[in-house]
C-alpha cells in the first residue's frame, strides 16, 4: 500500500498543493490518517452480524478461532462477502426498479418529462421478453415490457427464472446454473434471502453461503441489464460521439453543474432544461450560459447518450468542487462521497440531493419525481444560477487538462460498425479476427477507484499492456472514465499503444464506420451499471461460435475495485464464466477455504474464477496467459 503515490492524472496533481495550501481535507487525507485500518476487517475476520459480537477470529491461530455462537472464519467471511453482494444487487436493481416504473409512467402518460426514445430497442427489448407486438401501438408495448420486467421483481414461484437473466445468456449457461440452483427468479426475494440466511443462528455451510452469493449476483446481473435496456429505451442508445473529458472542461465564465451519481433520470431532463435557462446564466454575468459536466456515472451516462463532457470519475469528485468553479453539484444515488457536504461550507459550491433515498447534510434537497420531472430540473438550475452569483473569483482554479474521447459504443453501435464492414452479418469481421489471432481476445474493464492504489494507475498500465498483445478493450464506470480522462479514448490512443494486427482491425472498422481513422484504443460502453453491454457482445459471439460463455477468450478486470457493487459484478461476471482480475486483495483471505472457492473451485463449478494481483504488469501477464489459454482449448 502506497500512500504517497503520485497520480498519473495531472490535474489531481496540479490540484492538490492548492488543496493543502487551504487547510483542507480529501480522501487520500482521510486515507492516511486512517492508517493502519483494521487487519481483522481487511481478511474479513470480523462479524458484527448479532450485539453479542462484534466476534474476531485471531487469523495467527493463537487466539479466537470461533466467534461466540461459534461462527468460524469461513462462515464469517462467507457471510460478510455475501452481504456485500446483496447490498450491490439491492443498490443497482434498485435502480433497476426506478427506470421500469418510469417506463410505466411513460406508458401511461403520467411522466411529460420523458417519451420512448428509441422505439427499435423497444421492440427487440419485447421480443426479447417474449411479448407480441403486433397490432400494439408504442405505448401498450411499453406497457407490457415495464409490466413484464416488473415481474423479475415480484415472481414467488422459485421455478421460474428472472425473464431479463434467462433470456439474456447462452441457453448453455442458463441451463447449468439453473441446475446449480442460483438462477434468481425474483431480484427482490434473492436479495432479501440472503439477509434471512446470513442472520445469526441461520446458514453456517460457507459453501452454501457462497452458492447463495451467486445467486444474488445473478440477481445483481438481472437488475443491471433491465436497467441498461429501459434507460435505452427512454433516453436513447448511446452511438458514438466526441466529447471532452478531466478538470479542464469546467468553465471560469458558464455556470457549470456537474451531475454525479448513477441514474440517469434526472440528469437527463436538467440537460433538456438547461439550453431554455442559458439566458438566464447570462443575466447572471456568465457569459457562456450554462456548462453541465458528468461526474462518476451519471457523467458517464450523459457522456455515452449527449456527449456531455466528464469532470473526472469517483475517488476524484471532491477535486471537481476544489476547483472553486462547479456552481452546483447534483447528486442521484451512490458513489457520493458525505464529505461534498462539508466541502462546498469552504466553496459557493451548491450540493444538492434529489433522491428520497440518499440525502447528504448540508445539501439542499430538490425531491425529484417522474411526474414533476421538469419543475425539478429547472429548479435545480435557478439554484446552480443562484450559486453563481456568490463565486469567489480568487478561490477559482481549474487545472487546465482535458483529453478527447471518443464514446457511446453500446453494443448496438458495435454492431452497426462491424456492419459497414458485413452487412448481412456483422458479428463475422469480429469474430474471423479473433479466429485469425488479429485480436487476442477481449477484455472488460470495470469497477471503481480507490484509495489503495494510485487512482487511475492500473487501468492504464493494465489497457496499455493487453492492448499492446492485441487484446480488444472494453470499458465502462469509473475506469470509463480513467481512459477518457488520460486520452485513452482516442484514435491517437491506437496508433501509439495497440498492437499491430488489433490495429489494422481497429482501423479497417474505423474507417468503414466514418471515423477517418481507427476506433479509440478502449471502447466506453457507458456507466457501470452498463457492464451488462459488454455481455450482450459476449453472449452474440458465443451463440455464433456455438459455445458457452466460458470458451471465448475473454476476461474482466476491476484493478481499483471498491464498492459493493463490483464485489456484486465481479462475481456475476466470474458466474457467467469470465476469469475476472481484482487489482485489490478482497476482503476473504482470512478463510482459506473462501479464498480457495473463489480463485479456484469455481473454475470447475462454473468456468469462471478470480485473479487476485496488485501488481498491474503482471496483472496484465495473467489476463494475457488466460486468453492464449481458452484460444488454445478452442484450437484457434
Ligand atoms: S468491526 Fe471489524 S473492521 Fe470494524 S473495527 Fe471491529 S474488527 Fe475492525
Ligand atoms: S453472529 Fe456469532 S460471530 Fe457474529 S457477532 Fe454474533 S456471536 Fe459473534
Amino acid at each position: 500500500m502506497n500512500k504517497d503515490y503520485k497520480f498519473v492524472d495531472q490535474a489531481i496533481e496540479e490540484l492538490l498543493p492548492k488543496v493543502k495550501e487551504a487547510g483542507l481535507d480529501t480522501v487520500w487525507d482521510r486515507f492516511k490518517s486512517m492508517q493502519p485500518q483494521c487487519g481483522f476487517g481487511e481478511l474479513g475476520i470480523c462479524c458484527r452480524i448479532c450485539w453479542k459480537g462484534p466476534c474476531r477470529i485471531d487469523p495467527f491461530g493463537n487466539g479466537s478461532q470461533r466467534g461466540i455462537c461459534g461462527a468460524d472464519a469461513h462462515t464469517i467471511v462467507a457471510r460478510n462477502l455475501i452481504r456485500g453482494i446483496a447490498a450491490g444487487a439491492a443498490a443497482h436493481s434498485d435502480h433497476g426498479r426506478h427506470i421500469a416504473l418510469t417506463l410505466l409512467e411513460v406508458a401511461e402518460g403520467h411522466a411529460p418529462a420523458y417519451c420512448i426514445k428509441d422505439e427499435k430497442k423497444l421492440m427487440s427489448v419485447a421480443a426479447r421478453l417474449g411479448l407480441s407486438t403486433e397490432g400494439k401501438n408504442v405505448r401498450q408495448v411499453a406497457k407490457e415490457v415495464a409490466l413484464a420486467t416488473l415481474e423479475d421483481f415480484s415472481r414467488q414461484n422459485s421455478s421460474i427464472p428472472c425473464s431479463w437473466a434467462r433470456q439474456t445468456m447462452t441457453a448453455e449457461r442458463a441451463e447449468k446454473l439453473t441446475a446449480l440452483g442460483v438462477m434468481p427468479h425474483n431480484i427482490d426475494a434473492v436479495v432479501a434471502g440472503i439477509m434471512n440466511r446470513t442472520h445469526v443462528g441461520c446458514d453456517a455451510d460457507p459453501v452454501n453461503l457462497l452458492l447463495g452469493g451467486l445467486k444474488g449476483a445473478l440477481a445483481d446481473y438481472t437488475g443491471m441489464y433491465l436497467s441498461t435496456e429501459l434507460s435505452d429505451v427512454i433516453f436513447g442508445t448511446p452511438e458514438p460521439v466526441i466529447t471532452t473529458a478531466n478538470l479542464g472542461v469546467l468553465k471560469e465564465d458558464a455556470v457549470n453543474i456537474a451531475v454525479h451519481g448513477h441514474n440517469p433520470l434526472l440528469s437527463e431532463i436538467i440537460c433538456d432544461v438547461a439550453g431554455s435557462m442559458d439566458e438566464e446564466a447570462r443575466q447572471a454575468g456568465a457569459k457562456e450560459g450554462i456548462n453541465i459536466v458528468g461526474v462518476c456515472c451519471t457523467g458517464n451516462e450523459v457522456m455515452a447518450r449527449r456527449g456531455i463532457p466528464l469532470a473526472t470519475n469517483y475517488l476524484s469528485q471532491e477535486m471537481a468542487v476544489l476547483t472553486g468553479a462547479v456552481d452546483a453539484m447534483v447528486v442521484d444515488v451512490q458513489c457520493i462521497m458525505p464529505s461534498l457536504g462539508v466541502l462546498q461550507e469552504c466553496y459557493h459550491t451548491q450540493l444538492i440531493t434529489t433522491m428520497a433515498t440518499n440525502k447528504i447534510p448540508g445539501a439542499v434537497h430538490v425531491e425529484f419525481t417522474e411526474k414533476t420531472a421538469l419543475e425539478d430540473a429547472r429548479r435545480v438550475v435557478e439554484l446552480a444560477i443562484e450559486a453563481y452569483k456568490r463565486r469567489d473569483k480568487n478561490k477559482i482554479n481549474i487545472p487546465q487538462y482535458k483529453e478527447t474521447a471518443i464514446v457511446g459504443f453500446s453494443a448496438e453501435a458495435v454492431f452497426a460498425a462491424l456492419s459497414k464492414l458485413n452487412k448481412e452479418d456483422p458479428l463475422k469481421p469480429l469474430l474471423d479476427n479473433i479466429v485469425n489471432g488479429n485480436i487476442q481476445g477481449v477484455a472488460l474493464f470495470a469497477g471503481c477507484s480507490t484509495t489503495r492504489v494510485a487512482q487511475d494507475h492500473n487501468f492504464v498500465t493494465i489497457a496499455r499492456e493487453l492492448a499492446r498483445h492485441n487484446v480488444l478493450l472494453l470499458a465502462t464506470g469509473c475506469g470509463a472514465g480513467a481512459f477518457a480522462k488520460l486520452g485513452l479514448m482516442t484514435q491517437e490512443a491506437t496508433e501509439a499503444y495497440a498492437g499491430d494486427s488489433l490495429k489494422a482491425v481497429l482501423t479497417a472498422v474505423g474507417e468503414a464506420a466514418g471515423l477517418n481513422g481507427p476506433l479509440p484504443l478502449v471502447l466506453h460502453m457507458g456507466s457501470c451499471v452498463d457492464n451488462t453491454r459488454a455481455v450482450t457482445v459476449a453472449t452474440a459471439l458465443a451463440n455464433k461460435l456455438g459455445v458457452d460463455l466460458d470458451k471465448l477468450p475473454v476476461v474482466a478486470s476491476a484493478p481499483e475495485a471498491m464498492s459493493e457493487k463490483a464485489v456484486a459484478i465481479g462475481t456475476w461476471a466470474v458466474t457467467l464464466g469470465i476469469p475476472t482480475h481484482l487489482g485489490i486483495i478482497p476482503q476473504v483471505t482470512g478463510s482459506s477455504l473462501v479464498t480457495e472457492v473463489l480463485t479456484d473451485k469455481l473454475k470447475d463449478l462454473v468456468g469462471g474464477y478470480f485473479i487476485v494481483e496488485t501488481d498491474p504488469l503482471r496483472a496484465a501477464g495473467k489476463l494475457y496467459e488466460v486468453i492464449r489459454e481458452r484460444r488454445k482449448a478452442l484450437g484457434i
